[in-house]
């Protein structure tokens, strides 16, 4: 389960789970390069393969639906290729003679879904998807492949694709509410293009969404790398009004018809917000150009979600909302694991690791180096040492009343209050490590207390209240954003 994740210290056992997937994968694989310009392979439009994963814990089926045109392409033109697919899935355009012609990669629904309770229990569900590829001027052929538990790929299906071909959806892509440039200084072909989709704004909100999404994206903005980098980002904001406000939260029995379909207490996790319905999400999504796309929640909950390579939830009215965007989109973008590691379930009993996670900011030491060895200093131990029992005793206490707020009911204000004084007190205890300004390799990450280790003692994708990311987790998403200018 690489490269997921739900948020949020600790909301279910799905946690527990992806943890296990956390452990696996690993090996690396090289993609090869792509051949000639961009414009002598490809159209410059989006192409867009809808497909449908079907089975159960163990088992998986990809189901094609349709070739779909979308807009202008706005992504990579250069960096065609991922040598390092850091996600579950990876799709590959080949040309007849076995040139690759692009590849990328990602995670989704269906893979997370398949370590949960449900899916242990037997059922078999289907899930929509959706890969977008630049449109190949030639005949090509999709190659979509799954990461298997020893780290290599194996193809799933292959969708061939015929410039031609009568069956291809070239309806033009239906104008529904308004997009709005938020920042914009280029064109998208040399630009990372972030679209923010506002989810269950009222017509009456459209002057909220876009103070919220200036507000998030400023603080998203004034994090490295992307604060380096800011000069290459633009933003757009995509508002479709919602007929009421906020999303369906199945748990407090109140449900909404909101233009993308997102719910609270996805995959069993309360606090877990996704939509299922990718086709009505990608073709309003489509009215824009995007590299990365947020859908921001016009709730008062605190809750979200990212999945590496599709894209991340945000509720926007929490005092934490920008450190969850900026931390969900870490996932997102990035692919980086959670660097946390306790919360509402005790995870001591998981079966030892004994592969390199895939996500660049998690290792299991295999061969006693972390992955991230070049950021080490010579005088740096390996293992780091931390005092990680009283970080621990003090987290759990923590839980404990986190338990108690969400048993009473979940009042949001009384989560938030007890989150802003774990921030705090967890700041003043790693405040007093000695090693707090190193990159090492520190025990206790993506829900294993053990076996796993962080590169840094803070980061944003280990604790709230953390000021930035650690160098491995701002190395990590740096790559993936230059890829796009
Ligand atoms: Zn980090």
């Amino acid at each position: 389960m690489p490269g997921v994740r739900a948020l949020l210290a600790g909301t279910s056992t799905l946690c527990a789970l992806l943890a296990l997937g956390a452990a696996t994968g690993g090996t690396e694989r090289s993609a090869g390069a792509a051949h000639g310009p961009f414009d002598a392979q490809f159209t410059g439009r989006t192409l867009r393969a809808d497909i449908v994963h079907v089975g159960d814990a163990g088992r998986e089926t990809v189901g094609f639906e349709r070739w779909r045109l979308e807009g202008p392409w706005p992504g990579p033109r250069r960096a065609l290729t991922v040598a390092s697919p850091r996600g579950e899935y990876l799709a590959e355009l080949v040309a007849p003679s076995g040139t690759l012609l692009y590849s990328t990669s990602f995670s989704g629904i269906f893979a997370e879904w398949q370590t949960t309770a449900e899916a242990a229990a037997g059922r078999v569900r289907a899930f929509p998807a959706s890969v977008r590829v630049p449109e190949p001027r030639r005949p090509a052929r999709l190659r979509l492949s799954r990461r298997g538990e020893d780290g290599r790929f194996s193809v799933l299906l292959e969708i061939p694709w015929a410039p031609d071909d009568p069956a291809v959806d070239r309806r033009p892509v239906a104008t529904v509410g308004e997009v709005v440039p938020l920042r914009v200084t280029g064109t998208p072909s040399e630009r990372f293009d972030l679209l923010i989709a506002g989810e269950g704004y009222t017509a009456a909100g459209r002057d909220k969404l876009l103070a919220d999404a200036r507000r998030l994206v400023d603080a998203w903005l004034s994090v490295e790398p992307m604060a380096g980098l800011a000069d290459r980002i633009d933003v757009r904001v995509l508002f479709v009004p919602a007929g009421r406000r906020g999303v369906t939260d199945p748990r407090r029995d109140r449900w909404r018809a909101s233009p993308f379909g997102c719910a609270y207490g996805s995959l069993g996790s309360d606090r877990y917000v996704l939509t299922l319905d990718d086709r009505r999400l990608r073709e309003l999504a489509a009215q824009a150009p995007y590299d990365a796309l947020v859908l921001l929640l016009d709730e008062r909950k605190y809750g979200g979600g990212g999945i590496y390579g599709l894209w991340a939830t945000v509720a926007a009215d929490t005092a934490p909302a920008a450190y969850v965007f900026v931390h969900e989109l870490g996932h997102s973008i990035a692919g980086l694991a959670d660097e946390y590691y306790l919360s509402s379930v005790a995870y001591d009993n998981l079966p030892p690791v004994t592969r390199e996670p895939v996500e660049p900011n998690v290792t299991a030491l295999i061969d006693g180096r972390p992955k991230w060895a070049d950021l080490v200093a010579e005088s740096t131990p390996i293992p780091t040492p931390w005092n990680k029992d009283a970080f621990d005793r003090l987290v759990r206490g923590f839980e404990e009343r986190r338990r108690a707020i969400t048993e009473a009911g979940g009042d949001d204000d009384a989560m938030e209050a007890l989150f802003a004084e774990q921030a705090r007190r967890t700041g003043e205890l790693l405040a007093r490590e000695p090693f707090r300004d190193v990159v090492g390799a520190f025990e206790g990450a993506a829900y294993r207390t053990r076996g796993l280790w962080r590169p840094a003692l803070d980061c944003l994708m280990f604790r709230r209240g953390a000021t930035g990311f650690c160098p491995v987790c701002r190395r990590a998403i740096e790559s993936e954003l230059r890829r796009y200018f």
